[in-house]
Protein backbone atom coordinates (compact mmCIF):
# COMPACT_ATOMS: atom_id res chain seq x y z
CA UNK A 1 0.00 0.00 0.00
CA UNK A 2 1.49 3.49 -0.84
CA UNK A 3 0.94 5.41 2.52
CA UNK A 4 0.47 8.62 0.76
CA UNK A 5 -2.64 7.43 -0.71
CA UNK A 6 -4.18 7.68 2.96
CA UNK A 7 -3.09 11.52 2.62
CA UNK A 8 -5.77 13.96 1.33
CA UNK A 9 -3.83 16.52 0.02
CA UNK A 10 -4.42 20.12 0.03
CA UNK A 11 -5.39 21.65 -3.85
CA UNK A 12 -4.90 18.15 -5.02
CA UNK A 13 -6.24 16.13 -7.62
CA UNK A 14 -6.74 13.06 -5.03
CA UNK A 15 -5.73 10.05 -6.00
CA UNK A 16 -2.65 8.11 -6.81
CA UNK A 17 0.51 10.48 -7.53
CA UNK A 18 4.10 9.68 -9.25
CA UNK A 19 5.76 12.44 -7.08
CA UNK A 20 8.97 11.25 -5.03
CA UNK A 21 8.86 10.30 -1.24
CA UNK A 22 11.18 13.02 0.62
CA UNK A 23 12.93 11.72 4.03
CA UNK A 24 15.78 14.07 4.66
CA UNK A 25 17.37 17.36 3.56
CA UNK A 26 20.33 20.00 3.62
CA UNK A 27 20.54 23.60 3.02
CA UNK A 28 18.97 23.85 -0.49
CA UNK A 29 18.63 20.67 -1.46
CA UNK A 30 16.41 17.35 -0.11
CA UNK A 31 16.35 14.12 -0.52
CA UNK A 32 14.23 10.81 -1.30
CA UNK A 33 13.45 7.62 0.01
CA UNK A 34 16.49 5.70 -2.66
CA UNK A 35 18.53 8.66 -1.69
CA UNK A 36 18.17 10.67 -4.61
CA UNK A 37 19.05 14.10 -3.88
CA UNK A 38 16.63 17.28 -5.40
CA UNK A 39 17.59 20.83 -5.56
CA UNK A 40 14.60 22.75 -3.43
CA UNK A 41 14.38 26.05 -6.09
CA UNK A 42 11.18 26.97 -4.54
CA UNK A 43 12.17 26.83 -1.47
CA UNK A 44 8.60 24.15 -0.59
CA UNK A 45 6.11 26.50 -1.16
CA UNK A 46 8.83 29.55 -0.69
CA UNK A 47 8.92 29.37 3.10
CA UNK A 48 12.62 27.71 3.22
CA UNK A 49 14.38 30.70 3.80
CA UNK A 50 17.19 29.36 5.38
CA UNK A 51 17.16 25.97 3.82
CA UNK A 52 16.58 23.31 5.35
CA UNK A 53 17.81 21.89 8.41
CA UNK A 54 19.42 25.14 9.60
CA UNK A 55 21.71 24.38 12.77
CA UNK A 56 20.80 27.76 14.59
CA UNK A 57 16.88 26.88 14.37
CA UNK A 58 16.97 22.73 14.86
CA UNK A 59 18.85 23.85 17.74
CA UNK A 60 16.86 26.66 19.10
CA UNK A 61 13.70 24.10 18.83
CA UNK A 62 15.59 21.36 20.27
CA UNK A 63 16.49 23.24 23.28
CA UNK A 64 12.61 24.55 23.74
CA UNK A 65 11.86 21.07 23.61
CA UNK A 66 14.13 19.68 26.31
CA UNK A 67 12.58 22.80 28.78
CA UNK A 68 8.62 23.24 27.64
CA UNK A 69 7.14 21.71 24.65
CA UNK A 70 3.70 23.87 24.92
CA UNK A 71 2.11 26.60 26.59
CA UNK A 72 -1.02 28.09 26.46
CA UNK A 73 -1.44 31.53 25.22
CA UNK A 74 -2.88 33.66 27.79
CA UNK A 75 0.76 32.81 30.12
CA UNK A 76 3.47 34.99 30.25
CA UNK A 77 6.39 32.82 28.16
CA UNK A 78 10.65 33.88 27.95
CA UNK A 79 10.63 32.29 23.98
CA UNK A 80 7.40 33.91 22.72
CA UNK A 81 8.37 37.71 24.25
CA UNK A 82 11.69 37.16 22.62
CA UNK A 83 10.15 36.05 19.28
CA UNK A 84 7.89 39.33 19.62
CA UNK A 85 11.13 41.43 20.31
CA UNK A 86 12.87 40.18 17.43
CA UNK A 87 10.20 40.87 14.98
CA UNK A 88 8.90 44.18 15.87
CA UNK A 89 12.86 45.05 15.66
CA UNK A 90 12.90 44.39 11.83
CA UNK A 91 9.39 45.79 11.11
CA UNK A 92 8.54 49.11 10.04
CA UNK A 93 8.24 51.78 12.40
CA UNK A 94 5.01 52.13 14.57
CA UNK A 95 4.32 48.19 14.45
CA UNK A 96 4.92 47.62 18.12
CA UNK A 97 3.21 44.27 18.89
CA UNK A 98 2.65 41.38 17.46
CA UNK A 99 -1.01 38.40 17.51
CA UNK A 100 0.24 35.32 16.67
CA UNK A 101 -1.21 32.56 14.54
CA UNK A 102 -0.63 28.96 12.99
CA UNK A 103 -0.60 30.15 9.48
CA UNK A 104 -0.61 33.26 6.89
CA UNK A 105 -4.39 32.36 6.39
CA UNK A 106 -5.20 32.66 10.00
CA UNK A 107 -2.55 36.22 9.97
CA UNK A 108 -5.31 37.59 7.23
CA UNK A 109 -8.21 36.78 8.97
CA UNK A 110 -7.02 38.19 12.44
CA UNK A 111 -5.66 41.35 10.48
CA UNK A 112 -9.35 41.99 8.69
CA UNK A 113 -11.29 41.20 12.05
CA UNK A 114 -9.40 43.84 13.71
CA UNK A 115 -9.82 46.43 10.97
CA UNK A 116 -13.33 46.12 10.77
CA UNK A 117 -13.77 46.20 14.97
CA UNK A 118 -11.84 49.18 14.45
CA UNK A 119 -13.58 51.15 11.56
CA UNK A 120 -16.84 49.73 12.10
CA UNK A 121 -17.06 49.35 8.38
CA UNK A 122 -18.09 46.20 6.51
CA UNK A 123 -15.70 46.02 2.90
CA UNK A 124 -12.19 44.78 1.95
CA UNK A 125 -10.69 45.68 -1.05
CA UNK A 126 -8.33 42.85 -2.19
CA UNK A 127 -6.47 42.88 -5.75
CA UNK A 128 -6.76 40.38 -8.73
CA UNK A 129 -4.24 38.56 -8.72
CA UNK A 130 -3.20 38.32 -5.18
CA UNK A 131 -3.25 35.14 -3.01
CA UNK A 132 -4.37 35.51 0.82
CA UNK A 133 -5.58 32.08 2.30
CA UNK A 134 -7.56 29.49 1.60
CA UNK A 135 -10.45 30.20 4.54
CA UNK A 136 -13.87 31.44 4.60
CA UNK A 137 -12.24 35.43 4.38
CA UNK A 138 -9.12 34.78 2.53
CA UNK A 139 -9.81 33.00 -0.07
CA UNK A 140 -12.89 35.53 -0.99
CA UNK A 141 -10.47 38.06 -0.87
CA UNK A 142 -7.54 36.15 -2.88
CA UNK A 143 -7.83 36.93 -6.35
CA UNK A 144 -6.60 34.25 -8.77
CA UNK A 145 -8.36 31.21 -9.69
CA UNK A 146 -8.19 29.01 -7.18
CA UNK A 147 -10.87 31.14 -5.48
CA UNK A 148 -14.06 30.41 -7.77
CA UNK A 149 -14.72 27.08 -7.20
CA UNK A 150 -15.25 28.16 -3.13
CA UNK A 151 -16.33 31.62 -4.05
CA UNK A 152 -19.98 31.89 -2.41
CA UNK A 153 -20.00 35.41 -3.51
CA UNK A 154 -19.77 36.70 0.24
CA UNK A 155 -20.44 39.72 1.05
CA UNK A 156 -17.56 42.67 1.79
CA UNK A 157 -14.63 41.80 -0.45
CA UNK A 158 -14.22 43.94 -3.77
CA UNK A 159 -11.76 43.73 -5.78
CA UNK A 160 -9.67 45.73 -7.69
CA UNK A 161 -6.57 45.64 -10.66
CA UNK A 162 -2.77 46.11 -9.39
CA UNK A 163 -0.96 47.58 -11.41
CA UNK A 164 0.90 44.77 -13.90
CA UNK A 165 2.63 46.19 -17.06
CA UNK A 166 2.88 42.97 -19.07
CA UNK A 167 -0.96 42.32 -18.40
CA UNK A 168 -1.83 45.54 -17.61
CA UNK A 169 -5.49 46.51 -16.83
CA UNK A 170 -5.05 50.30 -18.40
CA UNK A 171 -3.26 49.78 -21.47
CA UNK A 172 -0.27 51.36 -20.16
CA UNK A 173 3.13 51.17 -22.20
CA UNK A 174 5.75 52.36 -19.22
CA UNK A 175 5.84 51.36 -15.09
CA UNK A 176 5.38 55.04 -14.50
CA UNK A 177 1.81 54.89 -16.53
CA UNK A 178 0.70 52.03 -14.94
CA UNK A 179 1.25 53.16 -11.20
CA UNK A 180 -0.50 56.56 -11.73
CA UNK A 181 -3.38 54.61 -13.71
CA UNK A 182 -3.80 52.27 -11.04
CA UNK A 183 -3.88 54.36 -8.50
CA UNK A 184 -6.42 56.43 -10.23
CA UNK A 185 -8.64 53.38 -10.69
CA UNK A 186 -8.29 52.48 -6.61
CA UNK A 187 -9.36 55.77 -5.94
CA UNK A 188 -12.44 55.36 -8.52
CA UNK A 189 -13.24 52.00 -6.67
CA UNK A 190 -13.09 53.41 -3.35
CA UNK A 191 -15.33 56.68 -4.14
CA UNK A 192 -17.97 54.54 -6.03
CA UNK A 193 -17.89 51.43 -3.01
CA UNK A 194 -18.23 54.64 -0.34
CA UNK A 195 -15.10 55.40 1.86
CA UNK A 196 -17.15 55.01 4.70
CA UNK A 197 -18.14 51.29 3.64
CA UNK A 198 -14.07 50.22 3.68
CA UNK A 199 -12.31 48.94 6.39
CA UNK A 200 -9.75 47.66 4.56
CA UNK A 201 -7.37 47.63 1.65
CA UNK A 202 -5.46 43.90 1.55
CA UNK A 203 -2.27 43.77 -0.73
CA UNK A 204 0.45 41.61 -1.05
CA UNK A 205 3.43 43.46 -1.35
CA UNK A 206 5.06 41.91 -3.98
CA UNK A 207 2.31 39.85 -5.14
CA UNK A 208 3.59 35.89 -4.63
CA UNK A 209 1.97 33.31 -6.06
CA UNK A 210 -0.52 34.59 -8.74
CA UNK A 211 2.60 36.29 -10.75
CA UNK A 212 5.28 37.55 -8.65
CA UNK A 213 4.42 41.10 -9.61
CA UNK A 214 6.90 43.92 -8.15
CA UNK A 215 5.00 47.20 -7.64
CA UNK A 216 6.39 50.06 -9.53
CA UNK A 217 8.25 52.86 -7.49
CA UNK A 218 5.61 55.13 -6.38
CA UNK A 219 2.41 52.39 -6.09
CA UNK A 220 2.37 51.51 -2.45
CA UNK A 221 3.26 55.17 -1.60
CA UNK A 222 0.18 56.15 -3.16
CA UNK A 223 -1.49 53.49 -1.66
CA UNK A 224 -1.08 54.48 1.70
CA UNK A 225 -2.11 58.06 0.94
CA UNK A 226 -5.45 56.63 -0.16
CA UNK A 227 -5.93 54.85 2.68
CA UNK A 228 -4.79 57.56 5.08
CA UNK A 229 -7.12 60.05 2.87
CA UNK A 230 -10.54 57.97 3.44
CA UNK A 231 -9.42 56.17 6.99
CA UNK A 232 -9.07 53.11 5.82
CA UNK A 233 -6.67 50.14 7.55
CA UNK A 234 -3.75 49.03 5.39
CA UNK A 235 -2.85 45.55 5.87
CA UNK A 236 0.30 44.55 3.56
CA UNK A 237 0.38 40.61 3.32
CA UNK A 238 3.88 40.11 4.20
CA UNK A 239 3.10 36.17 4.05
CA UNK A 240 5.49 35.18 1.05
CA UNK A 241 7.36 38.86 1.08
CA UNK A 242 8.55 38.97 4.55
CA UNK A 243 11.73 37.64 6.39
CA UNK A 244 14.08 38.76 3.49
CA UNK A 245 12.77 36.86 0.64
CA UNK A 246 12.49 40.14 -1.72
CA UNK A 247 15.88 41.12 -0.53
CA UNK A 248 14.71 43.73 2.59
CA UNK A 249 13.29 42.54 5.85
CA UNK A 250 9.95 43.10 4.41
CA UNK A 251 8.35 44.29 1.01
CA UNK A 252 7.07 47.55 2.28
CA UNK A 253 10.56 48.12 3.10
CA UNK A 254 11.54 49.15 -0.84
CA UNK A 255 8.59 51.88 -0.58
CA UNK A 256 9.32 53.27 2.25
CA UNK A 257 5.93 52.84 3.45
CA UNK A 258 4.48 51.34 6.93
CA UNK A 259 1.28 50.00 7.26
CA UNK A 260 -1.32 49.72 9.46
CA UNK A 261 -1.24 46.04 10.34
CA UNK A 262 1.03 43.65 8.32
CA UNK A 263 0.56 39.61 8.20
CA UNK A 264 3.42 37.40 8.39
CA UNK A 265 4.11 34.02 7.86
CA UNK A 266 6.20 31.36 6.31
CA UNK A 267 10.11 32.74 6.30
CA UNK A 268 9.47 33.78 9.82
CA UNK A 269 11.46 30.90 11.13
CA UNK A 270 11.47 29.06 7.68
CA UNK A 271 8.28 27.46 8.16
CA UNK A 272 9.81 24.70 10.63
CA UNK A 273 6.75 24.90 12.69
CA UNK A 274 3.89 26.69 11.80
CA UNK A 275 3.87 30.17 12.85
CA UNK A 276 2.56 33.34 11.72
CA UNK A 277 1.49 36.54 13.39
CA UNK A 278 0.41 39.97 12.71
CA UNK A 279 2.23 42.81 13.40
CA UNK A 280 -0.29 45.92 15.04
CA UNK A 281 -0.20 49.54 15.20
CA UNK A 282 0.30 51.15 18.08
CA UNK A 283 -3.15 53.12 17.12
CA UNK A 284 -4.91 49.60 16.79
CA UNK A 285 -3.65 48.45 19.46
CA UNK A 286 -4.89 51.40 21.63
CA UNK A 287 -8.70 50.38 20.71
CA UNK A 288 -8.04 46.57 22.12
CA UNK A 289 -6.43 48.02 25.49
CA UNK A 290 -10.00 49.61 26.18
CA UNK A 291 -12.26 46.30 24.83
CA UNK A 292 -10.98 42.91 24.66
CA UNK A 293 -10.07 41.63 21.27
CA UNK A 294 -12.84 38.74 20.88
CA UNK A 295 -10.94 36.22 19.02
CA UNK A 296 -8.06 33.84 20.30
CA UNK A 297 -6.16 30.76 19.20
CA UNK A 298 -5.22 27.31 21.29
CA UNK A 299 -1.55 26.92 19.59
CA UNK A 300 -1.11 31.01 18.96
CA UNK A 301 2.64 31.63 20.12
CA UNK A 302 3.19 28.30 19.94
CA UNK A 303 6.68 27.82 21.81
CA UNK A 304 8.21 25.62 19.53
CA UNK A 305 7.41 27.34 16.44
CA UNK A 306 8.43 30.77 18.23
CA UNK A 307 11.48 29.25 19.37
CA UNK A 308 12.55 28.71 15.61
CA UNK A 309 11.87 31.87 14.95
CA UNK A 310 14.58 33.26 17.33
CA UNK A 311 16.75 30.58 15.95
CA UNK A 312 15.48 31.77 12.77
CA UNK A 313 15.90 36.00 12.53
CA UNK A 314 19.05 35.30 14.46
CA UNK A 315 20.74 33.34 11.73
CA UNK A 316 19.36 35.65 9.58
CA UNK A 317 20.75 38.91 11.06
CA UNK A 318 24.44 37.44 11.85
CA UNK A 319 24.41 35.53 8.30
CA UNK A 320 23.40 39.11 6.76
CA UNK A 321 20.88 37.14 4.68
CA UNK A 322 19.28 40.00 3.28
CA UNK A 323 21.85 41.50 1.94
CA UNK A 324 22.73 38.11 0.42
CA UNK A 325 18.72 37.92 -0.62
CA UNK A 326 19.39 40.91 -2.31
CA UNK A 327 22.77 39.79 -4.51
CA UNK A 328 20.63 36.48 -5.67
CA UNK A 329 18.29 38.77 -6.82
CA UNK A 330 21.08 41.36 -8.94
CA UNK A 331 23.88 39.28 -9.38
CA UNK A 332 22.45 35.69 -10.19
CA UNK A 333 18.24 34.77 -10.67
CA UNK A 334 17.83 38.20 -12.86
CA UNK A 335 20.32 37.48 -15.24
CA UNK A 336 20.54 34.04 -14.97
CA UNK A 337 16.82 33.69 -15.79
CA UNK A 338 17.05 36.48 -18.27
CA UNK A 339 19.74 34.14 -20.38
CA UNK A 340 17.15 31.44 -19.80
CA UNK A 341 14.86 33.29 -21.44
CA UNK A 342 16.62 33.93 -24.54
CA UNK A 343 17.19 30.83 -24.73
CA UNK A 344 13.76 29.60 -24.79
CA UNK A 345 10.51 31.08 -26.69
CA UNK A 346 8.53 29.55 -24.37
CA UNK A 347 9.05 32.25 -21.63
CA UNK A 348 6.77 35.13 -22.52
CA UNK A 349 8.16 37.11 -19.33
CA UNK A 350 10.99 37.36 -16.01
CA UNK A 351 9.55 38.64 -13.00
CA UNK A 352 11.18 39.29 -10.25
CA UNK A 353 13.23 41.01 -7.23
CA UNK A 354 15.61 39.30 -4.50
CA UNK A 355 15.12 35.65 -4.11
CA UNK A 356 11.77 35.99 -5.82
CA UNK A 357 11.25 35.06 -9.36
CA UNK A 358 8.69 33.69 -11.94
CA UNK A 359 9.13 32.64 -15.80
CA UNK A 360 5.85 33.48 -17.29
CA UNK A 361 5.24 30.97 -19.84
CA UNK A 362 3.11 31.79 -23.28
CA UNK A 363 2.11 30.15 -26.27
CA UNK A 364 3.07 32.96 -28.26
CA UNK A 365 5.21 36.06 -27.23
CA UNK A 366 3.40 38.40 -29.38
CA UNK A 367 -0.30 37.89 -28.52
CA UNK A 368 0.82 36.91 -24.47
CA UNK A 369 -1.52 33.52 -24.99
CA UNK A 370 -0.76 31.56 -21.42
CA UNK A 371 0.84 28.40 -22.11
CA UNK A 372 -2.46 27.24 -20.15
CA UNK A 373 -5.70 29.04 -19.43
CA UNK A 374 -6.16 30.90 -16.20
CA UNK A 375 -8.18 28.51 -13.75
CA UNK A 376 -7.34 25.16 -16.16
CA UNK A 377 -7.31 21.66 -14.08
CA UNK A 378 -7.48 18.21 -16.01
CA UNK A 379 -5.91 17.72 -19.82
CA UNK A 380 -5.75 21.40 -19.80
CA UNK A 381 -2.94 21.53 -17.32
CA UNK A 382 -0.51 18.49 -19.15
CA UNK A 383 1.95 21.22 -20.47
CA UNK A 384 2.88 22.60 -16.62
CA UNK A 385 2.86 18.78 -15.75
CA UNK A 386 5.57 18.09 -18.53
CA UNK A 387 7.61 20.96 -17.05
CA UNK A 388 7.09 19.74 -13.53
CA UNK A 389 8.05 15.82 -14.73
CA UNK A 390 11.52 16.99 -16.72
CA UNK A 391 12.33 19.13 -13.67
CA UNK A 392 11.94 16.49 -11.19
CA UNK A 393 13.81 14.22 -13.77
CA UNK A 394 16.51 16.33 -13.37
CA UNK A 395 17.15 16.46 -10.02
CA UNK A 396 15.01 19.45 -9.34
CA UNK A 397 12.00 20.22 -7.04
CA UNK A 398 9.92 23.04 -9.15
CA UNK A 399 6.96 24.77 -7.81
CA UNK A 400 4.71 25.53 -10.59
CA UNK A 401 2.02 27.73 -10.25
CA UNK A 402 -1.12 28.13 -13.15
CA UNK A 403 1.11 29.07 -16.32
CA UNK A 404 4.19 30.16 -14.09
CA UNK A 405 7.20 28.02 -13.55
CA UNK A 406 8.30 30.53 -9.72
CA UNK A 407 12.03 30.27 -8.91
CA UNK A 408 12.15 31.03 -4.94
CA UNK A 409 15.20 28.82 -3.62
CA UNK A 410 16.46 28.73 0.03
CA UNK A 411 18.17 32.76 0.25
CA UNK A 412 21.49 31.26 1.14
CA UNK A 413 21.91 29.08 -2.01
CA UNK A 414 25.22 28.87 -3.45
CA UNK A 415 26.03 30.24 -6.01
CA UNK A 416 27.14 26.57 -7.24
CA UNK A 417 23.56 25.47 -6.54
CA UNK A 418 22.13 28.68 -8.14
CA UNK A 419 23.75 28.13 -11.59
CA UNK A 420 23.24 24.32 -11.21
CA UNK A 421 19.48 25.09 -10.93
CA UNK A 422 19.42 27.48 -13.95
CA UNK A 423 21.26 25.42 -16.06
N1 LIG B 1 -0.80 35.28 1.92
C1 LIG B 1 0.16 35.04 1.01
C2 LIG B 1 0.74 36.18 0.26
C3 LIG B 1 0.59 33.75 0.77
O1 LIG B 1 1.52 33.51 -0.16
C4 LIG B 1 0.01 32.69 1.51
C5 LIG B 1 0.42 31.30 1.26
O2 LIG B 1 1.06 30.97 0.31
C6 LIG B 1 -0.96 32.99 2.46
C7 LIG B 1 -1.35 34.30 2.65
C8 LIG B 1 -1.59 31.90 3.28
O3 LIG B 1 -0.64 31.39 4.17
P1 LIG B 1 -0.79 29.91 4.79
O4 LIG B 1 -0.71 28.95 3.65
O5 LIG B 1 0.36 29.82 5.76
O6 LIG B 1 -2.09 29.84 5.49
Amino acid sequence: MNLDDLVFHPWAMQGPRDVPTLVGGSGSHVVDDGGRRYLDFGSQLVFTNLGHQHPRIVAAIREQADRLCTLAPGWASDVRGEAARLIVEVAPEGLGHVLFTSSGTEAIEHAVRMARLFTGRPKVLAAYRSYHGSTTTSIHLTGDPRRWASDTGAAGAVHFFGPFLYRSAFGSATQEEECERALAHLEQVILLEGPGTIAALVLESVTGSSGVIVPPPGYLRGLRELCDRHGIIYIADEVMAGFGRTGAWFGVDHAGVAPDLMAFAKGVNSGYVPLGGVLVSDAVYELFTTRPYPAGLTYSGHPLACAAAVGAISAMRDEDTIAAAARLGSEVLGPGLGELADRHRVVGDVRGIGGLWSLELVRDRVTREPLVPPGATGAATAPMAAVVKACLERGLLPLVLGNRLHVAPPLNIDDGDAAAGLA
